[in-house]
């Protein structure tokens, strides 16, 4: 293989490259450089291109421009000239490894904790090649069991399975004692009471190659919207301190706002669904530049689909009652200026749905570049990755999104219009053809 790249040096990084197919099986191809031609182009540097080229060599982008002889001989010319491009989009809040179908009279809920590990997985795809439809080329997944989430990733990384890019977390760690629920059993949640216990917890999921660390720190889940704080703020900063000392950021969810507050002030990278946040919890978050996932759409899904799921009756009222509380609240963390990255929360069926949290932030007072900018560079700074993702410019991977309409003008047009899509030099998606007439 190294040979071969070599060779290839010579000839300005040109022709026959073997890699392997998306099927994961190794033939030659013809991987020559390649010339994408966008009508526009947002490129989330803060500028917009009019009849832009991205010559793309390889996994990344070797350059922008609009000059068509910077073309190189020999390039595969890729012509979306109708069409708007974007920077892939990236969802930090994920549940890949918890998909389900909906197989008549077996609710979802049942579904994740039926299936093994390997069935899961394999199932799993489907919800991957969904959320690549939308545009969406790389998630931060917050909790799996049995370290799926890892199998998932390395398999995708490998080209064995087509899927988004994944930073994983592996279980995620909980507080054993809640108030509202009898039957513990969060799905990818590992028990963890007391400094000692999530200690050990942390350096567990460190030692299985985990990305980052999640740990619950106040209930709510599901159809459960109860925010009580479930850990001590010495718990949770024994957390944060030790992702930290292994060099990984942690995610901490809360639906209230006793759990945001202890999260926020032990310094945690990223706060999850928070609602009902204090003006002293947004502040801080602003001081230190804590990012904020609102997480708003998931609920609006769950309400839609409660009773596949197969939620208990009243959900739909506690749901309902849930989202302009959140709404809010992210209103006001918007306007405070806190860092906003999106989260879908993407679980059970919910995959190719991911950007709707899009329109719930343009809800909150965003501009639709606003809006794009949470699903791009600031969640490409929140992965501390903001150097090859979130961004269409030189050195940066080759994730790009051709959408139909203008993105900046209307946002439906990013959540609904996706055409196109590219990760890393490979189109993965290409719906052109079902859109002519
Ligand atoms: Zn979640």
């Amino acid at each position: 293989m190294r040979l071969v790249h070599t060779a290839i040096m010579f000839v300005a990084c040109a022709f026959a490259v073997v890699q392997p197919s998306a099927q994961g099986q190794t033939h030659p191809t013809v991987r020559p450089i390649k010339a994408v031609r966008f009508g526009k182009l947002w490129d989330a540097k803060g500028k917009l291109w009019t009849n832009a080229i991205v010559i793309v060599d390889g996994e990344r982008v070797r350059s922008v421009t609009t000059d068509t002889s910077a073309i190189p001989a020999g390039a595969e010319i890729i012509d979306l000239s109708k069409y708007t491009g974007l920077p892939g989009l990236i969802d930090v809040h994920t549940h890949m490894t918890m998909y389900t179908d909906e197989t008549p009279g077996s609710p979802m809920l049942k579904q994740i904790t039926n299936n093994s590990p390997a069935v899961e997985v394999f199932l799993a795809r489907k919800g991957a090649m969904r959320t690549l439809e939308i545009g969406v080329t790389t998630v931060r997944d917050l909790s799996a069991d049995q370290y799926m989430d890892i199998a998932m990733r390395d398999l995708i990384n490998q080209g064995e399975m087509i899927g988004p890019r994944m930073f994983v977390s592996g279980y995620g760690l909980y507080a054993t004692q809640t108030p509202t629920k009898k039957d513990m059993a969060i799905p990818g949640g590992v028990p963890a009471d007391g400094v000692p216990q999530v200690l050990k917890a942390v350096r567990e999921q460190v030692a299985a190659g985990v990305d980052l660390i999640k740990m619950y720190a106040s209930t709510g889940t599901d159809d459960d919207v109860t925010g009580f704080e479930t850990y001590t703020y010495e718990e949770i900063k024994a957390a944060v301190d030790m992702a930290h000392k292994f060099g990984k950021k942690i995610a901490i969810h809360s639906y209230g706002p006793d759990g945001a507050r202890d999260a926020v002030c032990a310094g945690t990278d990223s706060l999850e669904h928070a609602t009902d946040m204090d003006d002293a919890t947004i502040q801080e978050m602003v001081r230190r530049g804590t990012y904020y996932v609102p997480t708003i759409d998931h609920n609006r899904y769950y309400i839609d689909n409660g009773d596949k799921i197969g939620y208990a009756p009243g959900y739909k009222e506690k749901l309902s009652a849930f989202i302009p509380r959140n709404l809010e609240t992210a209103r006001k963390a918007f306007k405070a200026g806190v860092k906003i990255a999106m989260g879908s929360d993407a679980i059970y069926t919910m995959f190719g749905q991911n950007t709707r949290e899009l329109g719930w932030f343009v809800k909150t007072g965003m501009t639709p570049e606003q809006a794009l900018q949470t699903a791009t560079g600031t969640a490409a700074e929140l992965l501390g990755k903001e150097k090859e993702l979130g961004a269409v410019a030189p050195g940066y991977f080759a994730d790009l999104v051709a959408v139909e309409g203008d993105p900046l003008a209307d946002i439906n047009v990013a959540i609904y219009n996706v055409r196109w899509v590219m990760k890393a030099g490979t189109v993965v998606v290409d719906k052109r053809k079902s859109t002519k007439k």
